[in-house]
């Protein structure tokens, strides 16, 4: 296996920052995994599990081993009359496996077209987008414990899913390697337009019949439009996630802002577009030295020129705190702190 040393990794993560990290290996099997975590010295080094870095924020060199995940492949493992369950390696792009399933007009996942970055960070976050979410479609996941490299097999209730959470985001943070996950897919899709941006496009297209293909198309054109390519601006999407408020907070703020932008939840609660609270706050399009917000949407911070790590966690510091003194609502990074 090819460990290197001390190496960049600029072009790894979609912040573009230059960090470096002690150890690095890159890994494209199970087996191949199973050997370096039981090998001296790499047992004992703290580990970091790189997917596509599109949702980390290192904000300092890594004193450790980074291993980045290539595991591939894609199969189906069963089916009946009306599903079928893909199976995808974890090293897979996300949106090769989107691609794979709508070719085959497998329909579960085309709302979640172009999200950037791996199959085996999907469940960590519960990505989601334009209404839908992994959870709605996943069936299980298998990986190994970094700690006693067991192999462990995790279905959906064991995921302990939420919104832009689950259990690997929790108490198994850092401490489990997945290595596959299955989907389960619908062989008579149809289509899911509840998100209303997606609605309203379909509107003004006026289709006769709309496919799986169609929604991956409009939401692909949408996203495009709407945020910064980490190729030329480096960002990590959303930096952090819509807060949850209670009723009597919701009410209150009401009165004050007429065009709160919010949706109730099922528990009686609301959630709240922490881009509304950023913008309200004035940040949209603003700069601070070598980072700034995006100015088409407030909730993507970008790395403008070469920023640290540290510069871009200082902005987001900053508009946290703007946007408690102005609500009383503190802000959750959704983006992962290494
Ligand atoms: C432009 C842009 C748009 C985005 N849009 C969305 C969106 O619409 N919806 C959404 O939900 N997210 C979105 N994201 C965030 C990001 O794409 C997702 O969170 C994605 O799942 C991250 O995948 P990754 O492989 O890049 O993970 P990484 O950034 O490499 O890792 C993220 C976390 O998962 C851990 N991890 C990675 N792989 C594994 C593994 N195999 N086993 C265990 N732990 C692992 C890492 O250690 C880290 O803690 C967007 C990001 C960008 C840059």
């Amino acid at each position: 296996m090819n460990i290197k040393e001390n190496i960049s990794l600029k072009e790894l993560n979609s912040f573009h920052l230059d960090v470096k990290t002690k150890l690095f290996v890159e890994v494209f099997s199970e087996d191949e995994l199973r050997e370096i975590l039981s090998q001296e010295p790499f047992c004992a080094l703290p580990k970091l599990i790189l997917g596509g870095g599109s949702n980390i924020l290192f904000t300092k060199d890594f004193d450790g081993l980074v291993i980045k995940n290539s595991i591939p492949g894609i199969k189906v493992t069963n089916e009946n009359d009306r599903e079928i369950y893909v199976e995808a390696g974890s090293g897979l792009l996300w949106n090769d496996l989107v691609r794979f399933c709508i070719k085959k007009n497998y329909g579960g996942i085309e709302n979640l077209s172009l999200i950037p970055g791996t199959v085996g960070a999907a469940p960590i976050q519960n990505i989601g987008a334009y209404g839908q979410e992994l959870k709605d479609v996943f069936y299980s996941l298998k990986g190994i414990s970094l700690e006693d490299i067991s192999t462990k097999v995790y279905s959906k209730n064991e995921c302990e899913f939420g919104y832009r959470d689950s259990i690997f985001k929790r108490e198994l943070k850092g401490r489990f390697y997945i290595t596959s996950v299955i989907v389960k897919l619908n062989k008579n899709p149809e289509v899911n337009l509840n998100y209303s941006a997606l609605k309203e496009e379909f509107q003004k297209l006026d289709l006769k019949e709309i496919r799986i293909r169609d929604v991956s198309e409009v939401v692909c054109k949408i996203r495009r439009s709407k945020l910064p390519n980490p190729e030329d601006l480096g960002n990590a999407g959303s930096f952090f996630k819509n807060p949850e408020i209670t009723e009597e907070v919701y009410l209150k703020l009401g009165k004050e802002f007429y065009d709160l932008n919010s949706h109730k939840l099922t528990s009686g609660n609301y959630k709240i577009s922490a881009a509304w609270l950023i913008d309200k706050c004035n940040w949209k399009g603003k700069s601070i030295g070598n980072v700034g917000v995006h100015a088409k949407q407030p909730l993507v911070l970008v790395n403008l020129n070469n920023a640290s790590g540290i510069e871009i966690l200082d902005l987001s510091r900053r508009i946290k705190k703007s946007v408690f003194e102005k609500f009383g609502i503190m802000l959750e990074e959704e983006v992962n702190l290494v």
